[in-house]
C-alpha cells in the first residue's frame, strides 16, 4: 500500500517507519474478519517515547465508535488507578491485544490474536517501553505465553528481553466482579514500588555518571 512508509505491509514481516504509519496500517487492515464488522480500529495512543505501555485485551463498544482504547467504565477505573500512582494518560501508551471489537464483547478467538500481534510486537518495538502492564489474562497469554495464569502472576514483576511485564487483574474484571478491587489496587501499588525502584536505580546510576570535580576544581568553584 503505497503512503503507508512501511517495507513490509502484510505478515509477519511488517516493519513500520513510525507510529502514525502503523496506525494508518491499522485503519485499513483486514486481516482478520473484525476489520469488516469494526465501526472504528482502535490501534492505541500515547508517546511514542512512553516508558510505561499498557496492553489490554480488546476495544469494546465505546472504544469502537470513539477509536480510542479504554474510554469506557474500565477506561475510568484505569485512570483512577492511574493517578493513585501518581501516573496520567498522558504519561503512557494504551494500547490492545485485538485493535478491532470483537462483536458482543466475547473473548478474542486465537487467530485473531494471532493475525493482530505483529502490530503489538512493531509498537513495542518502536516505543521500547521500560514497563509494560499487562492486563488481564488475554493479554497474558499473549505477552507471557507458558506462563503461570493471572491469578498467580498479578502483581509481580516478570523481565523478558529487558522489559519489566506486569501483569494485573484487568479493570474490566474487578468491576464485574467487586472481591478483585482490592487486589487490583494491591497490583497497581505493586506498579508504584517496582516504578520507584527503577527511578532510584537511574538516579544512582546518573549520579555515578557525572565525573567527581577534582579539590583544584572545587576551590575554583565555591572558593
Ligand atoms: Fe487487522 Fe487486528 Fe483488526 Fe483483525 S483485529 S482486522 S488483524 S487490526
Ligand atoms: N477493555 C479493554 O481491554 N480494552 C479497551 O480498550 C477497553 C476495555
Amino acid at each position: 500500500m503505497p503512503g503507508l512508509r512501511s517495507r513490509h505491509t502484510m505478515g509477519p514481516g511488517l516493519d513500520f517507519v513510525d507510529l502514525p504509519s502503523l496506525s494508518a496500517a491499522v485503519h485499513q487492515c483486514r486481516k482478520c474478519p473484525l476489520g469488516h464488522s469494526r465501526t472504528r480500529a482502535v490501534p492505541g495512543v500515547g508517546p511514542s517515547d512512553a516508558r510505561i505501555m499498557i496492553v489490554g485485551e480488546a476495544p469494546g463498544q465505546n472504544e469502537d465508535l470513539q477509536g480510542e482504547p479504554f474510554v469506557g467504565a474500565a477506561g475510568k477505573l484505569l485512570d483512577q488507578l492511574l493517578r493513585g500512582i501518581g501516573l496520567s494518560r498522558g504519561d503512557v501508551f494504551i494500547t490492545n491485544i485485538l485493535k478491532c471489537r470483537p462483536p458482543g464483547n466475547r473473548d478474542p478467538q486465537p487467530a485473531e490474536a494471532e493475525a493482530c500481534s505483529p502490530y503489538l510486537e512493531q509498537q513495542l518495538r518502536l516505543i521500547k517501553p521500560e514497563v509494560v502492564l499487562v492486563l488481564g489474562r488475554h493479554a497474558l497469554a499473549r505477552l507471557l505465553p507458558g506462563y503461570e495464569s493471572i491469578s498467580r502472576l498479578h502483581g509481580k514483576v516478570v523481565v523478558k528481553d529487558g522489559v519489566s511485564y506486569i501483569p494485573v487483574y484487568h479493570p474490566a474484571a474487578a468491576l464485574y466482579n467487586s472481591f478483585l478491587m482490592g487486589p487490583l489496587e494491591q497490583d497497581f501499588k505493586a506498579v508504584k514500588t517496582h516504578l520507584d525502584r527503577v527511578e532510584e536505580r537511574r538516579q544512582v546510576a546518573a549520579a555515578l555518571a557525572t565525573p567527581v570535580p577534582k579539590p583544584e576544581e572545587q576551590l575554583t568553584l565555591f572558593g
